[in-house]
């Protein structure tokens, strides 16, 4: 049995796996995942009796799908989770109307295959699709082959988080000969998760007109992070999750409490006081979120919250109050090191990175590590054995010779292979439930949650303000006109320097934005949607709102 593999695109987010060894007279080729720019017929040779057996597809982001339709030949099928089939076509019909796509949709609904259990190759190939994280539905693929001396595995990881996601799991460990992994990486998905929840439920508390946009997937995670917010906030609020996204929500038959789903909208009448409605895609200048951007860009008391996924986007002109946050749901540096170091695989290879940021994988782990600048053709298995790269030194291949002579020690119990939902958990979706803010003093006590009513608000569950000043009572001041932002280095060791630095700009603009707002008023008009024994939040509103102000309260800025 040979087994190479070679990376089918720039950015390396999809890998082509070749197998001799498992079907008579013809070589084995897997592509997983089709990304932006792989062209399989230039990757793969009829004369050498080379063919696609199959995709496999991890998740449904573009960059690992938007060439799927193109790349499809020789009867080849597509196989993933039985959780992205039921949504594979609402995702399609969405990329084709809002992202320019053109998938041929019923050739691609012929070729998928979704595995519920597994399916074997051959007699001596088994392909699992096992739990990722990462996005609902996203799959990792765990590959076990009989060599007829024993069981080799590859565990092939596709972009992944350890953390749950809308209540799926997240990547399920297996004890794995070879490693496939997403190097992607984000270190600041649980601050900008948690102030984007954060800020969204003292938008809709408060009672202004809130909406939220974001891609399709992206809105049915955040919808049910958000319902499940509210209820343990005690507070009545209503989530509507609509349009595209609404279909893709009930594709996967969720029941989130305080979320209604909504395929067909008025926006008018969706985007209204004491909801948060949210739909796509994530910037309003398209399809459904423009529409119902276009209900509140010129209301003062609404609210846009923008949940995009790189820092491509500008904020359009508007009088309502616009934030925006970054949510990349990919793991930190850090848990991927502990993800290899608990797989202790005999090799790793690197995938969804290129030039230093892939270089700088190769001395990463404890083992050997695939991270070639080449879209050669690499061998990882041949003669019996898992061959290391040539480059790497020898006193790594004697520990890897070593290592090879020793029979996996199962040192991972294998976790569950079921995409089963299970129990609502927010601190294991990321959230750090200290840091929402207390919106009621009804807070259930029964709630696991339920430490943030302690009497001293700390800094980690008091959110920073854009400005900080003094009321003439001596209360500290805020107004929230650009949310919740952690306001210290949470002791959460997911946290790192990235992470601070992009929270600080993210306050940076925070203030440039009140300032604006600021300096051409002399008066402030504000409403306290939220006041305790310590903190006062305020929302900066308008005068037709509020046009009698019987106390003023003086804003001051403390520091530049
Ligand atoms: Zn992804
Ligand atoms: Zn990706």
């Amino acid at each position: 049995m040979n087994i190479s593999f070679q990376y089918a695109n720039r950015s390396n987010t999809s890998v082509l796996l070749k197998i001799d060894g498992v079907l008579n007279n013809q070589t084995v080729c897997f592509l997983v995942d089709a990304g932006e720019g792989v062209d399989i017929d230039s990757l793969i040779d009829e004369d050498k009796n080379e063919y696609l057996t199959g995709v496999l597809l991890t998740h449904l982001h573009l960059d690992h799908y938007s060439t799927l339709g193109e790349n499809l030949r020789d009867g080849a099928k597509i196989y993933t989770s039985e959780e992205n089939e039921r949504i594979l076509d609402t995702v399609l019909s969405e990329a084709n109307s809002n992202a320019e796509q053109n998938f041929d949709r019923q050739s691609i609904r012929s070729a998928v295959t979704p595995i519920a259990d597994s399916v074997t190759i051959g007699n001596n190939l088994t392909i699992t699709p096992v739990p990722a994280g990462h996005t609902p539905g996203a799959t990792a693929f765990y590959l076990e082959f009989d060599t007829g001396n024993g069981t080799e595995t590859i565990l092939i990881t596709g972009d992944f988080t350890r953390r749950k996601v809308a209540g799926y799991p997240g990547l399920s460990l297996h004890d794995t000969d070879t490693l496939i992994l997403t190097g992607a990486t984000s270190n600041d998905f649980r601050d900008s998760i948690t102030s984007a929840v954060d800020n969204a439920l003292q938008q809709g508390v408060s009672g202004s007109p809130t909406l939220v946009t974001a891609s399709g997937l992206n809105c049915v995670h955040f919808s049910y992070l958000l319902g499940h917010a509210v209820k343990r906030s005690s507070q009545s609020l209503q989530v509507n999750i609509v349009g595209q996204a609404a279909k893709l929500y009930d594709a996967l038959s969720y029941d989130v409490p305080n979320v209604r789903a909504i395929q067909q909208y008025d926006p008018a009448e969706v985007v209204e006081a004491g909801c948060i409605t949210v739909s796509g895609p994530d910037i309003p200048n398209s399809g459904g979120s423009k529409l119902l951007f276009d209900e509140i860009r010129d209301d003062p008391n609404a609210g846009l919250i923008q949940l995009i996924s790189s820092n491509r986007s500008e904020i359009a002109e508007s009088r309502c109050t616009t934030n925006q946050y970054v949510l990349v749901n990919h793991p930190s540096m850090e848990t991927i090191e502990n993800t290899v170091e608990l797989l202790d695989p005999k090799q790793v290879v690197v995938t969804h990175q290129t030039g230093d940021g892939l270089e700088r994988y190769r001395d990463q782990f404890s083992t050997i590590v695939w991270a070639p600048k080449s879209n050669k053709t690499f061998n990882l298995y041949e003669d019996g054995k898992w061959s290391p790269p040539h480059w790497v030194s020898d006193g790594v291949i004697k520990k890897f010779s070593n290592d090879s002579q020793t029979v996996s020690l199962s040192a991972v119990q294998p976790s569950s292979v079921s995409f089963e939902r299970t129990d609502v958990d927010l601190e294991e979706e990321g959230i750090y439930p200290n840091r929402l803010t207390q919106l009621s003093e009804h807070d259930s006590q029964n709630n696991k949650y339920s430490t943030t009513a302690s009497p001293e608000p700390g800094p980690e569950s008091a959110p920073i303000s854009p400005e900080t000043g003094q009321s003439p009572s001596g209360k500290e001041v805020r107004t929230d006109g650009a949310a919740a932002q952690p306001a210290t280095e949470p002791v959460d060791t997911g946290n790192t320097p990235g992470g601070i630095e992009q929270t600080l700009r993210d306050i940076e603009s925070s203030l440039d934005s009140i300032e604006g707002k600021l300096e051409s008023r002399s008066e402030i008009r504000a409403k306290a949607v939220h006041v305790d024994s310590e903190t006062v939040v305020l929302r900066t509103v308008s005068a037709e709102e509020m046009p009698d102000v019987g106390e003023s309260v003086v804003l001051q800025r403390l520091t530049e």
